[in-house]
This record gives C-alpha cells, structure tokens and sequence, in this order.
C-alpha cells in the first residue's frame, strides 16, 4: 500500500523571454494531476502549471504540513529538478531579489510559523533554532559558521541508529525577519560552480532546517520537537549536457549517485518497503532521521516547459514517478 507520509508533486515553470525569443516550443501539458509530454503520461500527487503562482504553491504544499510539524513530526521538503527549472524560485531560496509575490515557500514558512507559534503562546512556550548547511562533493559545510567552513563536518551514527551531522551549529531566531536574515547570510556562504547550462548554478545540495521545540506551560510531561527541512538540490542535469570535465565530472558523479540513493529511499518509503537503503550516499544518511518513521516528505519536481529540455524534462518526471 501506497505510504501517505510521501508526497509527489511537479510544477512546470512559464516559458522564459530568452526561450521565446530562440524559438523554443512547449512540450508539457497538464491536466488535472496528469502531465503528458509528447505522449508520454504520468500522474502525480499534484501538477502545478506555469500559471500557479507561488501564494498557491505555498498553500497547497507546505502550509498543510505545518500543522503536523506543530504536532511533534519531522516534514522534509525536497526541491528536485534540472538547474534552471525553478528549484531556488519554488523554495524561496533567492528571497527578497523580486517583488513579494514572488517570495517561495521559507519566506511564507518563516511568518507563517511565527504567526502559529503566538497564536498557541498560552499554552506552549516554543522556541525557533535554524541550521544550514550544504553538501557538495560529498563534503559537508556548516553555512551559518564560515569560520570554520574549513572544517568539514561529518555524519555520526547514533547508539540508536538516529544519523546527525556533528558539530552543526544552530541558531535560536525569535522573528521571520531573523529567520530570513540566517537564509541571506547562509546563502553568501554557498559553493557555486559554473556549467555551460547556467552560470551561477549551485552543484551542491543545501538544507535549510528549522528547529522547533514546545513546551506545555501546565504539563511538564508535554514537549515537543520537530524539525522542518527544506532541501534545495543540486541540478540533476546528466554530465554530458553541461560539458563537464574533471572537477565538474567528480561533482556530477556525487551529485548523481546522492540523487539516485534519494530517489531509492523515497521511492521504498512511498511502497512501505522495509528495507530502505539509506547508506547508499551521504546525503540520504544525513537526511534519515527526517524520512521514513512517522516523518511527513513532499517532494516537488520542477520542470521546464520547453522542447529543447525534453530530454531532462522526461527524466525528471520519470524519477518523480519511481519515487511515488
Ligand atoms: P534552479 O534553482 O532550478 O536552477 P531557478 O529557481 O533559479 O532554477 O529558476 C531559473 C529562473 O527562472 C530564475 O530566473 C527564476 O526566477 C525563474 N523562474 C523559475 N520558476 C518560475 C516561476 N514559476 N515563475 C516565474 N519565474 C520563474
Ligand atoms: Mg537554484
């Protein structure tokens, strides 16, 4: 049976100025939560077309998972998708470059937890921590202690079989604004690579994670804790379509073969298979105590709608159909 704790959903973003002006045509067409691509069918979770704008995005995605991350469950969010098909714009990564609503989904989480969290102060007393951290070539940085970005973190396995990332700062936020000051600060600290694909694309993957922690005023015995991840990944464009040779190619190999293990994972989680190979990569073993149990994962695939991606598009919604 089907795991309802996993969720699958695709959104395409518009056709772009520089596409219409080289000609490209659409490929995509979407259909309640079926898309078809020059034949080829897939049903999802959820299809969100070009013109879904982010307040909607935001609305049907992650807000519904609020209520359940207050309840005391783990929520990961996985932004998956070619470099240039929306993940940073989806996930609000970039904030505060364009109007409001273009905000993704971390400025909308911030005050919407905040709002939440005071609306409940009478009978919890919770408190907010963030951590940030990427992996890229398999190395792990904390992105909120540059200081010691030279300091690689490592994954440790805990006596009960819970993985953390040792040693990964986190800092108490007491507003959205503080919360998004992190984000900003975070970001000036990330690894970027240039590919022919797009210049300034991120080859690495980053967690944004929010910490919450609640305690009852009257019961001593009612506290809760959850974390909130959000994870913005590195492009899963293949090797060849961006050129890469020796650095780049070590890099693309990583990535793919963390992609390939989340993909496994999620996809085992999603049949309620027993057996879930975390240890495949380092970046489904950082991420285990945030999938599977009673942990609540979305995952939205983000497309182009164009026909010179055709290639990358079928690809994505191919693994976004072996994942649900
Ligand atoms: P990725 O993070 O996957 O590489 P980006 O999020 O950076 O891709 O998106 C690439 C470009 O397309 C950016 O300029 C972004 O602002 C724009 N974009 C992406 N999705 C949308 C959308 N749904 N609506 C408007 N612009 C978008
Ligand atoms: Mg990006």
């Amino acid at each position: 049976m089907k795991s309802d704790n996993v969720r699958v959903h695709i959104r395409i973003r518009p056709i772009s100025k520089k596409e219409i002006d080289e000609g490209a045509q659409e490929c995509l067409i979407a259909a309640g939560p079926q898309i078809d691509c020059r034949g080829s069918q897939f049903t999802y979770d959820k299809v969100f077309g070009y013109s879904v704008e982010q307040t909607e995005i935001y609305n049907q995605t992650v807000e519904p998972m609020l209520a359940s991350l207050l309840d005391g469950f783990n929520q990961t969010v996985f932004a998956y998708g070619q470099t240039g098909s929306g993940k940073t714009y989806t996930m609000g990564g970039e904030f505060g470059k364009r109007d409001r609503e273009h905000d993704g989904i971390l400025p909308r989480v911030a005050e919407d937890l905040f709002e939440r969290i005071a609306s409940m102060a009478d009978k919890y007393k919770s408190s907010l921590q963030v951590s940030y951290f990427e992996l890229y070539k398999e190395e792990i940085r904390d992105l909120l202690k540059p200081e010691t970005s030279s300091k690689l973190l490592q994954v440790r396995e805990l006596p009960n079989g819970d993985t953390i990332v040792a040693e990964l700062s986190r800092t108490e936020v007491n507003s959205a604004s503080e919360l998004l000051e992190k984000l900003k600060e975070g970001n000036t600290q990330r690894s970027v690579g240039s590919t022919n694909m797009n210049a300034t694309s991120s080859r690495s993957h980053a967690a944004f994670n929010i910490h919450l922690e609640q305690q009852s005023h009257e019961d001593p015995d009612d506290s809760k804790s959850a974390v909130l991840r959000l994870v913005d990944l590195a492009g899963s464009e293949r090797l060849k379509r961006t050129g890469a040779e020796g650095q780049r190619k070590e890099e693309g190999v990583n990535i793919n073969m963390g992609l390939l293990a989340l993909g496994n994972v999620i996809s085992a989680l999603s049949d309620g298979d027993s057996h879930v190979k975390y240890r495949d990569s380092k970046l489904t073993r950082i991420l285990k105590d945030s999938l599977g149990g009673n942990s609540h994962t979305l995952m939205i695939a983000c497309v182009s709608p164009v026909d010179t991606n055709h290639d990358e598009t079928i690809q994505t919604l191919r693994y976004a159909d072996r994942a649900r």
